[in-house]
């Protein structure tokens, strides 16, 4: 399977890390959208939020709890975004669930 995130994940390709646990690992993204972006993926190949089951609900709490958390350290107190895309018209582009974070800047509603 050729996924980015699966190479990240097994250190064949290199980010710069934010955190990194037995579950998950968050990293800024390579084409940052805000003056924060960042992503928070599993470690886990799990192909998108719409590939997802009952039994990853508690993965799905630890990926949004780290984002939080890193908002916070990040100095994001005034706000952020949070978003998860999902399949060819949700505008995902790789293949492997992630969370973006995005803050530092007014966000815009609704998005293009
Ligand atoms: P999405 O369009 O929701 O699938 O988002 C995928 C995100 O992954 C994009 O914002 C890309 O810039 C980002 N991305 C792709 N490859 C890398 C990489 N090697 N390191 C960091 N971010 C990446």
């Amino acid at each position: 399977m050729d996924c980015i995130f699966c190479k990240i994940v097994s250190g064949e390709a290199s980010i710069h890390s934010l955190y990194q646990d037995e579950q998950v690992i968050a990293f800024r993204d390579i084409t940052p959208q805000a003056p924060v972006h960042f992503l928070v993926i599993p470690r886990e190949h799990v192909e998108s939020l719409a590939h997802t089951a009952r039994k990853h609900s508690p993965l799905l709490g630890h990926m949004l709890a780290i984002a939080a958390d890193l908002a916070a350290k990040e100095g994001l107190s005034e706000g952020f975004r949070t978003v998860i895309n999902a399949g060819e018209q949700g505008g995902q582009t790789v293949q492997h669930l992630h969370i973006h974070v995005l803050g530092g800047r007014a966000m815009g509603w609704p998005p293009g």
